[in-house]
């Protein structure tokens, strides 16, 4: 017997779709039971693919990756470096300074990790910007940009001589003669736990977008049917998740309103009931879409196709995965404003 797969669309013997695939990756927890599951419809070459490639950047370069150690989901590894994401430190004495959170193992708490970094006084704002290596500008520009390069300190962060070194020669390279005056610590107050003061500068690109689409292409999937999933209208999608075909506009969007009415209305005072992932599927005229919100952070769009040319079967599904509880939940549409 053979099967097509719903990423690849390639007909393939049984053997060859011998994993389950999650509706939401497990890098954001284990869900049992009545966990969301796919059978016999993602190959093993194409489910290989994803946890390769497009899983390992969404649990590491994402913000949703980094909340999931304050729900105390254990990343494979720590990252050495997020190339998606900066964290900062938002107020107090050290603001500005760059850190990388870390899995603590307690739960909602994550540690944090300084980088190696320089901070230069900005005399228009008065406060520090830090920049990691790569990032110090030359002299001459940041002066021109208002920074204080002589008559201010300019904190040195690294952790050990070697490091330090490497940050001296930047400072020639950009025309800085730099001496360090005495051996700056990582301070204690910022390596106790519990700091979750951090801010992240999200750069979401076409990797984030493809796996936030494939989880909403592999609800369709389990909500609708293998079948429904595998319609031509869905071609456009499914080469995007797969290959990176076409363009992300199409059909990815951020900056959604929250997905729960009652977050929205509670928007503006910072309050959310859940701190789980949500996702809901339905129709908005002949566009076929879902919302997706990994621990009800952010929402983002996905959109299926434009125009179905089927006939509009009923399809109004939502669900919500408690990431504590680890229980999965059917969300009911007590609001007819769940899909606006
Ligand atoms: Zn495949």
């Amino acid at each position: 017997m053979k099967e097509k797969c719903i990423y690849c669309s390639k007909d393939k013997a049984e053997e060859e779709f011998s994993k389950r695939e999650h509706v939401i990756p497990q890098c954001f927890g284990k869900f049992t039971p009545g966990n969301l599951l796919l059978y016999k419809s993602v190959c093993d070459e194409c489910n290989q693919f994803f946890g390769n490639n497009i899983e390992l950047y969404l649990g590491r370069d994402t913000i949703e990756g980094v909340v999931r150690y304050i729900h105390g989901i254990k990343p494979r590894e720590n990252p050495k470096k997020h190339k998606r994401l900066k964290f900062k430190i938002p107020c107090g004495e050290l603001k500005g300074m760059i850190v990388i959170p870390r899995y603590s193992g307690v739960q909602g708490e994550n540690d944090i990790d300084p980088v190696l970094q320089a901070g230069f006084f900005n005399k228009q704002t008065q406060e520090y910007d830090y920049f990691e290596p790569n990032d110090i500008p030359h002299a001459k520009e940041l002066t021109s940009k208002g920074y204080e390069i002589k008559d201010k300190k300019i904190p040195l962060i690294a952790k050990d001589d070697n490091e330090m070194q490497s940050l001296l020669r930047v400072f020639s390279d950009k025309g800085m003669n730099i001496k360090p005056e005495e051996d700056l610590e990582w301070p204690e107050e910022v390596k106790k736990r519990n700091q979750t003061l951090v801010e992240g500068i999200i750069k979401i690109d076409s990797v984030v977008y493809r796996g936030i689409c494939k989880i909403a292409f592999n609800y369709l999937a389990c909500i609708v049917g293998k079948k429904f999933a595998l319609r031509e209208e869905f071609d456009g999608i499914r080469k995007f998740i797969r290959f990176g075909e076409g363009d992300s506009k199409e059909y990815f969007g951020v900056n959604e309103p929250p997905i729960l009415d009652i977050d929205r209305k509670l928007q503006s005072q910072n309050i959310k009931v859940t701190n789980g992932h949500l996702i809901i599927l339905g129709w908005k005229g002949t566009s076929l879409i879902s919302r997706v919100s990994i621990f009800n952070l952010k929402t983002y769009l996905v959109k299926f196709c434009n125009n179905f040319n089927g006939v509009l079967i009923p399809i109004k599904s939502g669900h919500h995965f408690d990431v504590d509880s680890k229980e999965v939940s059917k969300l009911i549409a007590v609001n007819r404003r769940l899909l606006p």
